[in-house]
C-alpha cells in the first residue's frame, strides 16, 4: 500500500494484520522508537480535534516529529495554489503525511505526483478509512472475532464518510449489516452497489427499537449538518438518532456502542455509564491502530 485513500482498499488479511500489530502495541510495555528521524505532516484543511491530535500523538509515541498545517487559513492554498503544487511541496519536506479536506476526492488529487505515503484522514463525504479501522479494532478486540457479527450503523448514512466507509471495510468480513436511518438519509446506492459486488447483504429500517435485540456491535454518527442546505431540517432528522440508556437496555450484554464524535444529539450522557459504551475507549485504541499503519507505511 503506498498511500491510505479509501475504506476498500484493505484486504481482510491487511485488516487483521493491522489489528494484531495494534493489539501487540497497545500490550507492550515500551512503544518501540522505529519512527525516529521521521516527520509525519499533519495537513488538515477541515475542523478536526481527535483525528489530527491522535496521528500526532501516535507519531510521536513512536520517536518521530511532527509538522502541521492545522487549519485552512494557515497555508498558501488560501491564496489560490493548488492541492497538487502544496503536495509536490510537502513531499519533500514530510516522510508521511495525514491530509483532511472539505471534498471528496481532494486527497486523490493532493496525492497524485507523491510518492510519500498519504493518508486520508477524512475527505468530505467520501471516506475516513483510519477512523473505520480503529472502530473495527474496538469491536474486534472486544468480540476477539467479526465474522458472524451483527452491526447497526446509524444515523447520516447518506453523508457520514464514517458509516458509509464502514459498511466498506466490514464487507471484508462475514458480517450482517443493518442500516438504521429515515429514507432522506440512507445509505446511497453507491455503497449498497458495492456491498452487493461483494456478495454481501444488507437490512434497511427506520427505527434503532426494531433491531436493538440483534445487534452485536452499533455505531452512530451525528446529521452531517455541513452538507445540507435545509439547516433547520437536518436538525429536524438530526433528533431521531437521539440514543437513551432506556432504548439500549434491551440490547446484548456484549453489545458495543460507538460513535466517531463529536456527539451531537447521539447518545445521551446517561449511556457513558454503560460497560457497552465504548466510544471513548475508541480514542485510546486510536493511537494504536494509527501508530500500527504507521509502522506498516514506512516499515
Ligand atoms: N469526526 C468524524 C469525522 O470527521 C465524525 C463527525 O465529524 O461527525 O467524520
Amino acid at each position: 500500500m503506498q498511500h491510505i485513500l479509501s475504506s476498500d482498499q484493505f484486504t481482510r488479511e491487511q485488516l487483521l494484520e493491522i489489528f494484531n500489530a495494534a493489539k501487540k502495541l497497545q500490550d507492550s510495555k515500551e512503544i518501540p522508537q522505529t519512527m525516529k528521524g521521521k516527520i509525519l505532516a499533519t495537513v488538515f484543511l477541515e475542523p478536526s480535534t481527535r483525528t489530527r491530535l491522535s496521528f500526532e500523538t501516535s507519531m510521536l509515541k513512536l520517536g518521530g516529529q511532527v509538522i502541521s498545517i492545522p487549519n485552512s487559513e494557515s497555508s498558501s492554498l488560501n491564496k489560490g495554489e493548488s492541492l497538487e503544487d502544496t503536495g509536490r511541496m510537502i513531499d519533500s519536506y514530510a516522510d508521511i503525511i495525514a491530509m483532511r479536506v472539505p471534498k471528496k476526492g481532494q486527497v486523490n488529487i493532493f496525492s497524485t505526483h507523491i510518492s510519500t505515503p498519504v493518508i486520508n484522514a477524512g475527505d468530505g463525504t467520501g471516506d475516513h478509512p483510519t477512523q473505520n479501522l480503529l472502530d473495527l479494532y474496538t469491536i474486534w478486540k472486544e468480540h476477539g472475532k467479526l465474522d458472524g457479527l451483527t452491526i447497526g450503523l446509524m444515523g447520516d448514512c447518506c453523508n457520514s464518510r464514517v458509516l458509509r466507509g464502514m459498511a466498506k471495510m466490514l464487507a471484508e468480513f462475514d458480517c450482517k449489516l443493518i442500516f438504521i436511518a429515515p429514507p432522506e438519509v440512507q445509505m446511497r446506492i453507491d455503497v449498497k452497489s458495492y456491498l452487493k459486488s461483494k456478495g454481501k447483504d444488507y437490512k434497511i429500517v427506520e427505527s434503532l427499537d426494531e433491531v436493538i435485540t440483534d445487534l452485536d456491535a452499533l455505531e452512530v454518527n451525528r446529521i452531517r449538518h455541513e452538507y445540507f442546505e435545509d439547516k433547520e431540517r437536518a436538525k429536524e432528522i438530526g433528533k431521531q438518532f437521539i440514543i437513551s440508556k432506556q432504548m439500549l437496555e434491551k440490547g446484548k450484554e456484549k453489545l458495543i456502542l460507538l460513535d466517531p464524535l463529536p456527539r451531537i444529539n447521539t447518545y445521551l450522557e446517561e449511556v457513558d455509564e454503560m460497560p457497552q459504551a465504548k466510544y471513548f475507549e475508541a480514542v485510546t485504541n486510536s493511537l494504536f491502530v494509527r501508530m500500527a499503519l504507521i509502522n506498516s507505511l514506512l516499515g
